[in-house]
């Protein structure tokens, strides 16, 4: 999973606008608390539908999140879910899913299958269910903005496995938001929204790692974001 590990989710917005670093919320991207989201799987194996909507359920409930995640066999759904290998892992924020023609998936996992180990898993959906709940990237918080070390970034995420082209690294890595755009928490490193960052991208030796799960942050956070 080392190959992994180092694909980043290139989260998706109908209109160029990510940036930040913490638990973030776009504020014009944000369900209306105690909303009805339905849910669909477009494709796939039924034990990984299963897998998914589990770690999913985490974000919702009396202690997190006021939403309720339909998962729906067949209708409409708002959130839409693929598994196209080669497109990567990715998600539209919040109620940009809305904006979707309903023939298209809103959110994607492009190398997760029956046979992915659990914490892989975890990190992904969890990471992305976050932005279907319109959450941002972490490192792209406008208070305290990462000091790239941009050829580096550029260098890295141009070639495998990710291979974007710069528009897309300037979109989803050095774009920062506007502060009034969004509700922020401090700065939190271990947030499951931050994007792994080795030092090599920084200029002064900034870093993070990977994060398996909700932090204590993002639990607080979104259950402030969507109160009960
Ligand atoms: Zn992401």
């Amino acid at each position: 999973m080392a190959d992994n590990a180092r694909r980043f989710c290139a989260a998706a917005a109908p209109r160029p606008a990510e940036t930040g670093t913490r638990a973030a919320l776009l504020k014009e991207f944000q369900w209306e608390a105690g909303e009805r989201i339905g849910v669909r799987f477009l494709e796939g194996d039924a034990s990984l539908h299963e897998r998914v909507r589990a770690v999913a359920e985490e974000w919702v409930g009396p202690r997190m999140a006021n939403l309720d995640l339909q998962f729906l066999d067949d209708g409409p759904a708002t959130v839409r879910v693929a598994f196209a290998p080669g497109d990567g892992s990715w998600s539209y924020l919040g109620t940009t899913a809305q904006q979707i023609p309903t023939d298209r998936a809103t959110m994607n996992y492009g190398w997760l299958t029956p046979d992915s180990p659990e914490d892989e898993l975890r990190r992904v959906v969890l990471h992305e269910f976050g932005h279907a709940l319109g959450l941002i990237h972490e490192h792209q918080n406008p208070e305290e903005p990462v000091r790239w070390n941009r050829a580096a970034v550029i260098a890295d995420l141009s070639g495998a496995p990710n291979f974007w082209d710069e528009a897309t690294i300037e979109h989803n890595i050095f774009a920062a938001y506007d502060p009034e755009q969004v509700i922020a928490t401090p700065v939190d490193a271990d947030s499951i929204m931050m994007y792994p960052i080795p030092a090599s991208w920084t200029t002064d030796g900034f870093s993070a790692d990977l994060n398996p799960e909700l932090s204590e942050t993002d639990t607080g956070f979104i259950r402030d974001a969507y109160p009960w």
